[in-house]
């Protein structure tokens, strides 16, 4: 059921328009994949992962030359960049007015494999309702000795915690060790107060297990704990899209998948560039309807 609603937003001219040179360049080594892989991944999960960007405020990781190390964050406008692409100004929290991206159409979002993006990074929020966010992001950062099983397991209780506040959450990997636990909300609050309404949901969160949590960001606080990171819900910073291949070996995806799903996942290194199309061809996007689950985000004291 949850693949028929697949749409189909990418169409045949706009496949036919893809331009890849170098095609052959592999990124991350001599057996890595290639950049021609990566315009094929991004052809073909498109149509799952375009409504979870379009018009929101994206950040593109560039890896132009194929070495892990010259790879580098685009929060920018750049020199040459795809047409549709649209730019738009606002204030940084220095106060400073500058240009920001966004993806508007399909063959703005194709084109991007011609300049070297491997990652999409969003804000929470659409570009024409900038202030108010309708996405918040419980980021969990496992720290040192905290096995993957044990990541899953504080998903799945702080899911738990979530409805019971009667938020509806969706949860996807995040290509790395972490898990995203994606809460969707109506646009009525600025970010002024989102982030701090996130930051005591984190507590409460916390507080219910305190050996395995923490919500403060040094290093040692983490060891063998899972650190809440809810500071993606401050204005300005981004999370890894849904779909987003990550910059390393074998590109890991960050991937949407259902509650049931998830405690099935033993490698999440294994959804990747190339096995993520064939899956999501047979299962569809998990996180289709998430528009459909916003609820007013609590304001607890
Ligand atoms: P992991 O599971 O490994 O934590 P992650 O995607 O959650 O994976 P984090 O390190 O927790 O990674 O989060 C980094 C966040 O900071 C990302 O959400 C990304 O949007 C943002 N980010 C990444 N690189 C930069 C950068 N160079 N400048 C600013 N923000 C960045
Ligand atoms: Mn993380
Ligand atoms: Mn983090």
């Amino acid at each position: 059921p949850v693949a028929a609603r697949r749409e189909r937003l990418i169409s045949d001219a706009d496949l036919a328009s893809i331009t890849v040179t170098n095609p052959t360049r592999r990124l991350f080594g001599r057996s890595g994949p290639t950049k021609l892989d990566i315009a094929v991944y991004y052809a073909l999960v498109g149509d799952f992962m375009l409504p979870h960007i379009l018009g929101r405020p994206v950040s593109l990781v560039r890896c132009p030359t194929g070495k892990a190390q010259d790879c580098f964050f685009q929060r920018h406008p750049f020199t040459g960049m795809p047409s549709s692409m649209a730019t738009f100004a606002t204030t940084n929290s220095e106060g400073e007015t500058k240009s920001y991206l966004s993806v508007e159409d399909a063959r703005g979002f194709l084109a991007l494999a011609q300049f070297g993006v491997v990652e999409f990074h969003t804000w929470g929020t659409t570009r024409k309702r900038l202030e108010k966010p309708d996405r918040i992001v419980f980021d969990l950062d496992p720290g040192e000795g905290v096995t993957w099983r044990e990541v899953v397991e504080a998903a799945v209780h702080i899911g738990g915690e979530l409805g019971a506040l009667g938020l509806v959450p969706f949860v996807k990997t995040s290509g790395g060790k972490g898990i995203h636990v994606v809460v969707p909300v109506t646009p009525k609050l600025s970010w002024r107060k989102a982030h701090p309404a996130t930051s005591a949901i984190a507590a409460r969160l916390a507080a219910t297990a305190p050996q395995t949590f923490t919500t403060t960001m040094g290093k040692d606080n983490r060891i063998r704990r899972i650190f809440i990171d809810f500071h993606r819900n401050a204005r300005g910073h981004t999370a890894a899209a849904p779909y987003s291949l990550r910059a390393r070996t074998n590109l890991p995806a960050s991937t949407p998948v259902s509650w049931a799903d998830l405690e099935a996942i033993d490698a999440p290194e294994d959804l990747n560039y190339s096995s993520l199309p064939g899956l999501l061809a047979t299962s569809g996007d998990p996180w289709a309807d998430i528009d459909d689950f916003a609820r007013d985000l609590p304001l607890l004291s």
